[in-house]
């Protein structure tokens, strides 16, 4: 028998399910496919990453990687044809471009008897298992984690005791050329790279995660969530290494909000884009010059907040940025230049190694105060208080911001405060907090009165 392991976002070898069930085969083509009319919508960091990672999948794989450039529904019954296989395995995809791609392959692979069979998905728990008792999806996070525990989750797989024989490789197109990242920084991809930095995690970082997971300034979180994008490592295998402690239960429920933001885009296809509280796209947002001058200075790091231009700054010095913070430069975009979330949302996933349609839309809106759980929107985030709060020395801001490496101490939070602290091409504050905080609680109060 002879069956391909179509690899999506499952990049590993350990604890996959679905790569197992390929094995079984006698002779297994492992692929994996570059989307020409994806791939140049992606920045060059995601590109260099995923480069990265799918060289070293093909080192595991002992060199027998398939990578084709072509559309899924082109080439998987194509190249099934062509190797006369029987049947096709692939982790499953939730998203409503997953489900529908996904479903016409299974229709063009069905006409030609060729099984196409879904095992388990980059998630512990599926999106759409986890319900309450009338069959409904959870809204709120906290009762989706009692049931998620409860619900609970299948150990980690032991990967195959042996490979099988790899066939195809004479068809690979090859890796595309690693694209120019301008300096941007590339943490180390693959499998062996998360699991690494999970062991040193568990040994280092996660007894006192409760404590530190809020500061930018130190290394105190996982920074996992580029590898679990891209499957290099599965939720299950950090979930089986967890105990009661307090840490540890912290850190489940880190897991837990990735899969309940996994599950809410499985019941609400929509909320990639669309309010997930329909109410507010009636709010007033920023139009016009001004505000894409705003947009222009957020993006680039240069709006005179520290703690927002760090932030943005990191983004686009290493495609990742702290969720402490991402939290407040998105309250920024929204509550304090009155723009719209999907904005700040698109540029995030331009520039996030980690770029997920679930978190990032559901981080986004639950900041914006419209998604499930939302920080209220009356709570606006105060840029300098959580800066002074969660990067007490100013450690983070001198690292992303040269011009303010001459304020020393804490005060590099209100440079302007400081004598000759903007002399180093350090911006002014743009916009004035305490007046757009006001500005952001008028807009609300002319609202319709059901959404406050
Ligand atoms: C506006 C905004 C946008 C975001 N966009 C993304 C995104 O595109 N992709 C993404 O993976 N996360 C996103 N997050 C969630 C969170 O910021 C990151 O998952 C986290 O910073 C990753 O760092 P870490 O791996 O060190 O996390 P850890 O603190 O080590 O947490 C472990 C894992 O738990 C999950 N997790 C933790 N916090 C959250 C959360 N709030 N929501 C969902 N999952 C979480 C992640 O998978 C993470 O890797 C976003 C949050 C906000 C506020």
């Amino acid at each position: 028998m002879k069956s391909i392991h179509w690899f999506r976002r499952d990049l590993r070898i350990n604890d996959n399910p679905a790569f197992n069930e390929a094995c079984k085969s006698g002779e297994v083509l492992p692929i994996v496919l570059i989307d020409p009319n994806l791939w140049p919508t992606w920045g060059a960091p995601k590109q260099a990453y995923l480069i990265g990672s799918l060289s070293k999948l093909n080192e595991s794989l002992n060199g027998n990687l398939v990578i084709k450039h072509g559309s899924a529904v082109d080439v998987i019954p194509a190249i099934a044809k062509q190797f006369s296989i029987n049947s096709v395995h692939y982790a499953a995809d939730f998203s409503e471009h997953g489900i529908h791609r996904d479903t016409s392959i299974k229709n063009e692979l069905e006409s030609l008897s060729i099984e196409f069979i879904a095992t388990g998905s980059g998630y512990a728990v599926a999106p759409g298992r986890v319900t309450k008792d009338d069959g409904t999806f959870y809204k709120v996070y906290s009762p989706f984690y009692k049931t998620w525990v409860k619900h609970g989750w299948r150990a980690p797989v032991k990967s195959p005791k042996e490979f099988p024989k790899f066939i195809g490789i004479e068809s690979s197109d090859g890796l595309p050329a690693r694209p120019d990242v301008n300096g941007v920084y590339i943490p180390p991809a693959g499998e062996l790279a998360a699991l690494e930095r999970w062991k040193w995690f568990k040994k280092n970082a996660l007894a006192d995660y409760s404590d530190n997971r809020n500061r930018p300034d130190l290394d105190g979180t996982s920074k996992l969530s580029t590898a679990l994008k891209w499957g290099e490592i599965h939720p299950r295998t950090l979930l089986a290494d967890l105990n009661d402690s307090p840490g540890h239960e912290t850190y489940r429920k880190e897991i837990a909000w990735r899969e309940f933001y996994a599950d809410i885009l499985f019941n609400r296809q929509d909320t990639v884009e669309g309010y997930y509280n329909p109410l507010y796209a009636q709010m007033k947002y920023d139009t016009g010059k001004e505000a894409e001058q705003n947009f222009e200075a957020w993006k680039k790091g240069e709006t005179g907040y520290p703690f927002v231009d760090a932030g943005m700054r990191q983004l686009l010095a290493e495609g990742w940025i702290h969720n402490r913070v991402r939290m407040v430069v998105a309250s920024f975009l929204v509550k304090d230049l009155h723009l719209e979330w999907q904005l700040g949302a698109r540029h995030f996933m331009q520039w996030l190694l980690d770029g997920d349609f679930a978190s990032n839309s559901h981080g986004w809106q639950w900041t914006a105060g419209c998604g499930t759980d939302a920080s209220p929107y009356y709570r606006v985030f105060n840029p300098i208080g959580q800066g002074v709060k969660f990067d007490p020395t100013g450690e983070y801001i001198r690292k992303y911001i040269p011009e303010l490496r001459h304020i020393t101490d804490v005060a590099v939070h209100e440079p302007w405060k400081v004598l000759g602290g903007l002399d180093h091409g350090y911006p002014s504050p743009i916009v004035d907090h305490a007046m757009e905080r006001l500005e952001a609680l008028d807009r609300l109060a002319k609202l319709p009165k059901a959404i406050k």
